[in-house]
């Protein structure tokens, strides 16, 4: 066995039942997300719309394609028709640009919206109180669907301060849950935050969807 199939095995067996898992394979080249496949891995998640088209177009059509990083609108053409799921909608003009490319190809895009928690103000995602606006905004649209939130930890050694980060994106998930239409309701299911280093404490404060790259393919450099 690969040391691919094995991590996933490894990672696998000790998720609760209600917890998925995507392999962030950003920046591996398509031979390991093959391995990741052979082994019964479906869902991966690319940071990148250019590195997207380019693995998608060579790699199995059954596989779900999560795009995770910061997408610009220019990039909204290419990755509509291949991500499975965005989870990093970051604003309301990418909000907007997503709904408008899924209706002219014909498409209800899955979306998560990324809250920004953590101490770094390098990273995206709105604040939780402008989360009302993004609901709002994807209320009126009929070609994204709202599946739940992201959220990404502060980088930091200190776990209480992560705990802290995940407890508050978890509350901002039950927030955003409580504004929403009663049609929406049935597909506000995910809550996605926990990387390599810190899914356990995710999954202690809420995550059912975590995103694990260097401890399945290795680290990158
Ligand atoms: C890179 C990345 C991950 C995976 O990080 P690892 O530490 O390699 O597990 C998860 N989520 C996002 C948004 C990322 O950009």
């Amino acid at each position: 066995m690969s040391n691919v199939a094995r991590n996933i095995k490894q990672i696998i067996a000790h998720l609760p039942e209600d917890v998925a898992l995507v392999a962030v394979s950003k920046f591996h080249p398509a031979d390991a997300i093959y391995e990741a496949y052979n082994a019964g891995q479906r869902a991966f998640g690319e940071s990148r719309a250019q590195e997207l088209t380019a693995k998608a177009a060579v790699l199995p059509a059954d596989i779900q394609w999560h795009f995770i990083g910061h997408l610009q609108t220019n990039k909204v053409a290419s990755v509509v028709p291949i991500a499975s799921l965005i989870q990093s909608v970051d604003s309301l003009r990418l909000l907007t640009a997503i709904n408008s490319h899924a209706a002219r190809i014909g498409k209800v895009q899955d979306v998560l919206l990324q809250v920004h928690v953590a101490l770094e103000e390098t990273k995206f995602g709105f604040s939780p109180d402008e989360i009302p606006e993004a609901v709002n905004l994807a209320s009126r649209f009929n070609n994204v669907r709202l599946r739940g939130i992201m959220a990404m930890a502060s980088n930091v050694d200190n776990l209480s301060r992560v705990r802290d980060d995940f407890s508050l994106a978890r509350n901002t998930f039950l927030y955003a849950q409580s504004l929403l239409l009663p049609q929406m309701k049935p597909h506000f299911t995910i809550l996605s935050m926990g990387m390599s280093d810190d899914y356990r404490l995710a999954i202690e404060e809420g995550s059912n969807l975590i995103r694990v790259g260097s401890g399945i393919f290795g680290n990158r450099e």
